[in-house]
């Protein structure tokens, strides 16, 4: 594995093609939009010109796109890595994606010897730039072993959860739980202001209380008690990934009352928050 191949240089996938630049690889990135090429080109980093150059250069692909539907398009397409891509080749979707699409990819891929990994990440932007980000990996042990010096210069903290699918999977109950946790979190600072306290000081005691958790310790207060609203993920993302995590729990028929509510409420916040606001944003979300 020398060369590397990035599809998708958003938020998350920059960062990424960056820090496997920076640990040696030769990296070869490309986007939809070609301005998002251009610039990034002019940064340092390698940009082909379509999926199809990518593919033939390559021998492992990391792929950080919006859905699933896109995901299928590069992976499958006409013009995509399964056509192109050299046999041997490894693809590891980063991309927080249905886990049945991921195993319809693998399955479709395994028959061209292309080994197909899902490794959904944690850690946002600024876990891409500087490698630190956590990932989630479903697929076979024989191949995450084989791209492991590859995910380390990306990623601070790697587990492999289970075959294909599994790491979406993960990923998505990541993000219930997550979101969910913000719902309650949110309620919990409305009730300490409705009572008359400061917020920010009871949040304080609720880091040092059996409550502390990242949303409490580190999202309030980098992102909304500041009033920045900056982190990097957005509404529409997250609720997708809250919409997939309900196709989840349909398909398995899990007894899940908190989770549907948690799930219906991210719903309707589009009547409020809009899609590119940032996903700290549901705080505030107050069902009309
Ligand atoms: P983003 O919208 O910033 O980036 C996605 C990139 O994919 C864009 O640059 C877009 O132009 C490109 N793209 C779209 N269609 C394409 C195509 N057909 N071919 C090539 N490129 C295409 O999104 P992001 O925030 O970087 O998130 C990427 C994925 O990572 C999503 O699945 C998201 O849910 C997940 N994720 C995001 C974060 C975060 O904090 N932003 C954290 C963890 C996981």
């Amino acid at each position: 594995m020398k060369k590397i191949g990035v599809i998708g240089l958003g938020n998350m996938g920059k960062g990424m093609a960056f820090s496997l630049k920076r640990g040696g690889y030769d990296v070869l990135g490309f986007d939809a939009v070609e301005v998002t090429r251009a610039t990034i080109s002019q940064e340092g980093l390698a940009c082909a010109g379509s999926i199809a150059e990518l593919a033939e250069a390559v021998d492992m692909v990391v792929l950080s796109l919006p859905t699933s539907d896109i995901v299928e398009k590069v992976v499958l397409g006409e013009d995509g890595l399964l056509r192109h891509g050299k046999k041997g080749l490894v693809i590891v979707d980063t991309t927080t994606a249905d886990p049945n699409s991921t195993r319809r990819i693998a399955a479709e891929l395994k028959s061209a010897g292309i080994d197909f990994v899902d490794g959904p990440v944690s850690g946002g932007p600024k876990g891409a730039a500087t490698a630190t980000m956590g990932m989630v990996l479903g697929g076979d042990k024989e191949v995450i072993d084989r791209i492991e010096p590859v995910l380390s210069v990306m990623s601070g903290k790697r587990v492999h959860v289970g075959p294909v699918g599994a790491g979406h999977v993960a990923k998505l109950l990541n993000n219930l739980v997550t979101g969910t946790h913000l719902l309650i979190s949110g309620e919990a600072a409305r009730i300490a202001t409705a009572a008359g306290l400061d917020p920010q000081q009871i949040f304080e005691g609720l880091s040092a209380g059996s409550a502390g958790s990242k949303v409490i310790d580190n999202f309030f207060p980098t992102w909304i008690f500041n009033g920045a609203f900056n982190s990097g993920f957005t509404m529409k993302l997250m609720r997708k990934d809250l919409r997939l995590a309900m196709n989840l729990i349909r398909e398995t028929e899990a007894p899940t009352p908190l989770a549907k509510e948690a799930g219906r409420l991210w719903a309707k916040s589009i009547e409020g928050i809009e899609d590119p606001e940032d996903f700290n944003r549901i705080v505030q979300y107050i069902e009309k």
